[in-house]
């Protein structure tokens, strides 16, 4: 089956500081600007694999706009949905590690470009063409997100397509209202649920309670395949019928963020394609190696080539 999948939320470009603990309250070295935003980065790797990827956003009219749009477009996402905004600049993040598995992030997104998007943005046309549509946690920033998402939500459902989400929950974002009540509303729809290990509890896995049980009635609910990610530990895969598990790869980590969202593209795209559940968690697992493998959030997305060279490597 030809596969279009689409995904809305921030276009960013984050700047990385160079120091471990660096923070944010004194002057410092930053790496950056570099692409990102997790529907961005999550676009550009389905792209990368070669399957049609389309990306609704908003940018400013300014060179970080730029250089996002030319970066999606190189990589061969259909760029046709994401709007240049002449009043609002482009969102950004900073971001500084105090481990591996900590970072803080200063945010700019509900007052920039990719805040300001509606409904409105999201054109009918486009988005007929889709048939799945991915969601990330961390878009849901503004009721006008959440609408929008509702927008393909239905309209996706409503020609038998299928939806993907991944909650990507953000500690500096959990106080922002609209996202806790949309994460319910969207489980409902959910075909393909990506949670991050850290993430489980606030999805109801109560202490001590075994992960299968918590995994059972997330499909007796309705969601047919959960994929869990464990970092550097691997991930596995749910559903009914089957069970995976893969350890992670032991490869140096230059820079997390991203590995997430290119394992869950790569999982969503090869699955939607008809790969078995077991290959596609394969492949996303070397993916999500490849993407920390590189410095920068999206500087780490693959092509099928390199997947399949990087699992050649590391049998
Ligand atoms: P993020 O939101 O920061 O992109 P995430 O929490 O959604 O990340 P992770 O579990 O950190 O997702 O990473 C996704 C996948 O990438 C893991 O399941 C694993 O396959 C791979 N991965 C991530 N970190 C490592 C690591 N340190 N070593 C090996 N593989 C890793
Ligand atoms: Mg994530």
């Amino acid at each position: 089956m030809n596969v279009t999948i689409c995904t809305i939320g921030e276009l960013l470009v984050e700047f990385l500081a160079k120091e471990a603990n660096q923070g944010f309250s004194r002057p410092g070295e930053f790496w950056g600007p570099y692409p990102s935003g997790a529907p961005a980065i999550f676009a550009d790797q389905v792209a990368r694999l070669g399957y049609d990827s389309l990306l609704f956003s908003c940018v400013g009219n300014d060179a970080f706009g730029e250089m996002n749009i030319a970066r999606l477009a190189r990589d061969g996402v259909n760029v046709s949905g994401i709007s240049v905004l002449s009043k609002a600049t482009t969102g950004s993040a900073f971001v500084s590690y105090r481990s591996q598995a900590q970072r803080d992030f200063i945010f700019n997104m509900p007052n920039s470009a990719c805040g300001l998007l509606t409904a409105d943005h999201i054109d009918e046309s486009l988005l007929n063409r889709c048939n799945h549509f991915h969601i990330m946690g961390s878009s849901l920033f503004s009721f006008r997100m959440v609408d929008a998402m509702r927008k393909a939500i239905e309209n996706v459902k409503s020609r038998n397509g299928t939806v993907s989400f991944d909650p990507n929950i953000r500690k500096e974002m959990l106080n922002i209202p609209e996202m806790s009540q949309a994460f319910e509303y969207i489980l409902d729809y959910t075909d393909i649920f990506l949670p991050s290990d850290g993430e489980l509890d606030y999805f109801g896995l109560s202490a001590g309670q075994q992960e299968q049980k918590w995994v059972d009635k997330l499909l007796a609910r309705g969601v047919g395949h959960v994929v869990i990610k464990r970092g550097a530990r691997g991930a596995s895969y749910y559903s009914a019928s089957e069970q995976h598990h893969v350890a992670g790869y032991p490869v140096e980590v230059i820079d997390p963020t991203g590995a997430g969202d290119c394992f869950g593209a790569t999982f969503v795209s090869m699955f939607l394609a008809g790969k078995p559940a077991e290959t596609a968690l394969k492949w996303a697992n070397a993916s999500g190696s490849l993407a920390i493998s590189q410095r920068g959030p999206m500087e780490g997305t693959s092509t099928k080539a390199q997947i399949a060279e990087f699992m050649q490597k590391h049998p």
